[in-house]
């Protein structure tokens, strides 16, 4: 290690299943999901270490994935006051609480379609908030950015959007480490609090069933 070195927080989350399933059976599949966290260290603070990532080319043409777009229109299909919007140039991604409208950029402007899919997912956890849907209210009723509330609901929608992506089978290195950030980032917020991610865990995982349409 590279002296001044420091460690980040890691949490890596798995959906295990319980049985053997079939293909036809695989809607309803059965299992539990395990939540882990460690402190790691960024290749570039270790000492005789080569790294295993290849370098991404930007501009690359990206295909959609099937299974992601197939839960994408199965939610939306079911979620009739739902608006979503991916067709535009953007420079931001957002769900719109009032309007009822997730925005996303366009999956062209992304170098990976992974990485489209994580943003897209992260949006769509965030509109499970909704009364009609997961029901998440604030404790506050004014929530600003970077207060408790905004902090805890920022957990629930990327841990929601790390475990889809695990769920649908699409995790990518890169995305995840990007996810992996944003959540450390968020804890750092929430002063390292590891009840709260416990509890943005459960939430989330209340979120993904529910983007899935899976019952309990
Ligand atoms: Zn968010």
């Amino acid at each position: 290690m590279k002296p001044g070195a420091k460690s980040r927080f890691c949490v890596y989350c798995q959906f295990v299943e319980k049985n053997e399933v079939t293909e036809e059976e695989d809607k309803k599949r059965d299992g539990y999901l395990i939540l882990k966290w460690y402190r790691v260290f960024h290749i570039d603070d270790t000492v005789g270490i080569e790294s295993k990532c290849q370098a991404v080319e930007p501009g690359s043409n990206l295909s959609p994935i099937q299974r992601a777009e197939d839960v994408i229109s199965a939610y939306l299909q079911r979620e009739s006051t739902l608006k979503f919007f991916n067709e535009e140039e953007s420079a931001s991604a957002y769900y719109s609480p009032a309007r009822d409208e997730v925005v996303v950029p366009r999956l062209a402007q992304y170098q990976l379609a992974e990485e489209y899919y994580s943003t897209a997912f992260h949006e769509f956890t965030h509109s499970t908030m909704h009364e009609s849907r997961c029901n998440r209210k604030p404790e506050s009723p004014i929530t600003r950015f970077g207060d408790k509330d905004y902090s805890r609901e920022e957990l629930v929608a990327e841990i929601g959007s790390a475990m889809l992506c695990n769920r649908i089978g699409i995790e990518n290195e890169r995305a995840f480490n990007n996810s992996a950030a944003y959540i450390q980032s968020w804890m750092k917020a929430l002063k390292n609090d590891n009840r709260m991610i416990v509890w943005a865990a459960k939430k989330a995982e209340e979120a993904a069933k529910y983007i899935l349409n899976e019952k309990d």
